[in-house]
């Protein structure tokens, strides 16, 4: 087990990389750092870099925010799904509306000022 941490794995994500872990015992891909797959229980987990890009599964539109993003109201916060990873949530400032984001869009993590992931259209 690696003693990487979720503050660097924060960090590696607003350089617009995605870092996770992958399970050497059924192959599930998990974002969230654990010492156990998240899928069978196995402790045979190794770091992995994922892909950023992959493709909006789900999303809305933030009318209210939290106060980090009080000034970006409205935006996208979508969940997608990594082209060989897990499916992970992030923010899409260029999102303004329902109008301007689709189910099934392509997107790839963007890097980012904000201590989030980030993500832009392809
Ligand atoms: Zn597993």
């Amino acid at each position: 087990m690696s003693s990487f941490t979720v503050q660097e794995q924060l960090h590696e994500a607003q350089q617009g990389r995605i870092q996770g872990q992958r399970c050497g015992g059924c192959g599930h891909p998990q974002f969230t750092l654990a010492v156990r797959c998240a899928q069978c229980g196995s402790p045979n987990l190794t770091l992995q870099n994922f892909s950023p890009k992959g493709t909006v599964v789900s999303f809305t539109v933030v009318e209210v925010p939290v106060e980090l993003f009080r000034a970006e109201v409205p935006y996208g916060f979508v969940i997608v799904q990594l082209d060989d990873g897990p499916r992970i949530a992030g923010w899409m400032p260029s999102v303004r509306s329902a109008q301007d984001i689709r189910i099934g869009d392509s997107v790839r993590l963007t890097p980012s000022s904000r201590p989030t992931i980030q993500f832009e259209k392809l």
